[in-house]
């Protein structure tokens, strides 16, 4: 039956339409306004989960948006293909992680574009690609010959059993995820990027950001955590050195009762030499988990040194111990600790049987430090160093040799990209390149001996940082960036989890001052607008694998159609906030867009042109008010209200007194509204009612203003022929209308008293006579 809804075949008709036409390649075009649209990259885990759907239909409704309003819209899509899950998966299923990589982008991608999503596919890549990663390794020398990479020894963690290097998400309650072993820290030789060397900007540029949400700007302000503070020396007796103390709080000197250094702290090392207790208290700090929020709770535990320290004001002698919760990377390694007014010190020196002296803190004392005690102010941020090697096989080499003669050397330019070898066995135990004499053994480009290539990769955040502007020339050969890049950025609109609002988009943002000072584009920020969207749940939890109630999104599209899912994922809830699942949500989406097929299928077709109404009629006035809070509602990304609008739209024109040319012209303009949220079913009623063009090319609908103005006259209303009241209805309106005006005035419903009318009078243009 041809009036049935059938979205599978509407939908395939639709996508064959695009493509045939290339509706979404996009070329830069400097006549119209640029919009880019651009939905965080998908990591390929093998199929698509409803956060996913969320996420890419948000996009891609803003995208269909804008390019109705007439702009040259980008939304490319790609894929962030190294990873750990590649590798786990390689040890649970014997696959090489780049056939289990590649196998997960087929069915996915299939599944984007089953879901009809707008992307110029012509500039798709995979971040695993050496097309891609050789301009990440060019660029990482680039930034090794300006001093902005480096190589420190780091602390990590270390599998005793595996032999192998864990992430910290390979830790689970303080102990290798597979071999179960305790872990340690051990300090290997690793690259890092000086993001530290940014973090001013970095800070500072968030107050422009003013399209962000005010959270995530909260969230990076505080993980940059910038502080202004002082160190102070304190004289060591029997040491030539001084300890080099920082602190925040200058004021609380007076209430130093001893010093605390971190166990990586070179005096406790130097000290521990002498003393096999501390040694081993030092080797035991050495297991505990590095993540800062560990260091946070664990039990506080320290150990006396035996060394002493001189108060530089009092002259008292202080105590210097070593405690596991000071971190050698802030400040100096070192601090005074005021247990008068700090919780931390006081419980440590409660536990300890330190002294705990009452004070009077003194603001000016900082001055006087400066002056007399070659103290120095010093700017202090919490953020750190970016330490970029994974000692991982699926990841980008990085492109450096070490020469036992000259050190690290970069990889000459000419021979990148050095290339992964992707046909491997993964084990488990270590990386794989590690045991290929054949890819780590090479010469030293600047002494020609024998020499081994760097067998780390790089943490796979590095290739999501810059991906975004590789998208705007992803087929230019010869250089990492070109013109376009300047053409398409910064990205007008970009969106992704909450999860994302502090590591990634900050390297990205440092990633774009990188760019901006090597020449390569001329903006200051990569991201204009950011929509942070909110999770979905089913139940009030978070949908996870493991509790079993994941929602297949392919099951619903093969059941309903993309559209209904497109619109039912739109409709739940706010982009911003969770979006609590709901199997009857998505039916009645269903049966919205079954109503909104039946009701056009039954104003008959007109062709390309249709008469719009000239005399604005009530219904038409309340059609084009709901127009206008839509349009309003488009640019403030509440599609939610979006939809209950365009309801609210098709109720009015389902009225009887709709005319032929009312209805048409609501057809047009609510097919139009619907198209970025439900493309596929909008573009056949567009067709089948004989619209010019296609639904998705056509201009965005304007509000008809003279249909706004009301054009009233005033009536008298009486009581049992009694005059109660004066009411203004529009001078077209119905005597269903004006009677419904007349009871909801304030006065006649007083003068009623609840009494239900036995007979309403309407004479036309004159007055309204009520019965009781
Ligand atoms: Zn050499």
């Amino acid at each position: 039956m041809k009036n049935t809804y059938n979205p599978i075949e509407i939908e395939t008709q639709a996508q064959a339409f695009w493509e045939k036409h290339k509706l979404f390649n996009v070329i830069e075009d400097n006549n119209k306004k640029k919009f880019y649209c651009l939905s965080m990259l998908p990591y390929p885990s093998g199929q698509l989960h409803m956060g996913h759907v969320r996420n890419y239909t948000l996009g891609d409704v803003i995208s269909h948006y804008h390019r109705m309003l007439g702009e040259n819209v980008l939304q490319p899509m790609g894929w962030d293909a190294f990873g750990l899950p590649a590798e786990n998966a390689a040890i649970q299923h014997k696959v090489p992680p780049a056939k289990w990589t590649y196998k997960n982008i087929d069915y996915m991608r299939a599944q984007f574009q089953r879901l009809g999503f707008a992307y110029d596919w012509q500039r798709e890549f995979m971040t695993c690609k050496p097309d891609y990663y050789r301009w990440e390794q060019w660029f990482f020398i680039q930034l090794y010959k300006k001093g902005l990479a480096y190589k420190k020894n780091s602390v990590v963690n270390w599998d005793p059993v595996d032999q192998t290097v864990l992430a910290n998400e390979q830790v689970v309650d303080g102990r290798g995820w597979r071999s179960g072993a305790l872990v340690e820290r051990r300090e290997i030789p690793q690259w890092f990027l000086k993001i530290t060397a940014y973090a001013e900007e970095l800070l500072s540029e968030l107050d422009n950001l003013t399209g962000w949400p005010e959270q995530v700007r909260t969230m990076q302000r505080n993980w940059i955590g910038r502080s202004e503070g002082l160190i102070i020396p304190f004289t060591q007796v029997d040491a030539k050195q001084p300890i080099e103390i920082y602190t925040t709080r200058p004021d609380t000197l007076m209430g130093c009762t001893y010093v605390a250094l971190a166990p990586e702290h070179p005096i406790a090392i130097e000290a521990a030499k002498k003393f096999p207790a501390l040694q081993s208290f030092l080797t035991e700090c050495r297991h505990v988990e590095l993540a800062e929020a560990a260091v946070a709770t664990n039990e506080k535990k320290g150990m006396d040194t035996g060394l002493k320290a001189i108060h530089p004001i009092t002259g008292e002698l202080l105590p210097i111990w070593v405690a596991n919760f000071v971190l050698m990377d802030y400040g100096t390694g070192a601090i005074m600790s005021v247990p008068a007014s700090d919780a931390r010190d006081l419980e440590f020196a409660q536990k300890y049987h330190l002294p705990i002296l009452e004070f009077t803190s003194d603001d000016t004392i900082a001055e006087t430090l400066v002056q007399q005690n070659n103290a120095q102010r010093k700017i202090q941020y919490r953020l750190r160093d970016w330490g970029v090697s994974r000692q991982r096989y699926w990841g980008t080499p990085i492109p450096m040799i070490n020469c036992p003669h000259c050190g690290p050397v970069p990889v000459p330019e000419s021979d990148l990209p050095v290339l992964l070898p992707e046909t491997v066995e993964i084990t488990g135990s270590g990386s794989p390149l590690k045991n290929m004499p054949e890819f780590y053994n090479t010469t030293c480009p600047e002494c020609h001996k024998p020499a081994t290539r760097e067998t780390d990769t790089f943490d796979t955040f590095v290739e999501s940082s810059w991906y975004y502007a590789r998208y705007t020339c992803p087929d230019q050969k010869n250089k990492m960036l070109d013109d376009r890049a300047n053409y398409w950025l910064p990205v007008d609109q970009y969106i992704g989890g909450i999860e994302h609002a502090i590591l990634h988009l900050l390297y990205a943002r440092f990633f774009h001052k990188l760019l901006r000072d090597a020449g390569l584009v001329n903006s200051n920020e990569p991201f204009k607008r950011l929509l942070t969207q909110g999770m979905v749940l089913k139940d009030g939890s978070k949908m996870s694998k493991s509790k079993g109630n994941t929602v297949d999104p392919q099951a619903l599209i093969d059941k309903y159609g993309a559209d209904t899912v497109r619109f039912f994922i739109i409709f739940a809830s706010p982009p911003e906030q969770s979006l609590e699942w709901s199997d009857a949500g998505v039916e009645g989406a269903h049966r919205f867009l079954k109503r909104l097929w039946t009701w056009a299928h039954d104003i008959n077709p007109v062709g390309a042109q249709f008469i719009a109404p000239k005399n604005g009629g009530i219904l038409r006035r309340q059609f084009h008010e709901i127009v206008s809070q839509i349009n309003y509602d488009y640019e403030r990304l509440q599609f939610n209200t979006v939809i209950s609008g365009c309801m609210k739209l098709l109720n009015i024109l389902s009225e009887k007194s709709v005319t032929p040319e009312f209805a048409h012209e609501g057809a047009s303009i609510l097919l139009r509204l619907l198209a970025p949220i439900v493309p596929h079913i909008t573009h056949h009623l567009w067709q089948m009612l004989g619209y010019e063009g296609n639904v998705l090319q056509a201009p965005w609908p304007q509000v008809d203003q003279s249909a706004l103005k009301t054009d009233t006259i005033e009536l008298v209303v009486q009581v049992n022929g009694k005059l109660r009241a004066q009411i203004q209805v529009p001078t077209d309106a119905t005597s269903e209308q004006i009677e419904k005006i007349a009871l909801e005035n304030m006065s006649i419903q007083r003068t009623l008293d609840g009494n239900a009318p036995k007979k309403i009078i309407v004479v036309p243009k004159r007055l309204v006579n009520i019965v009781v």
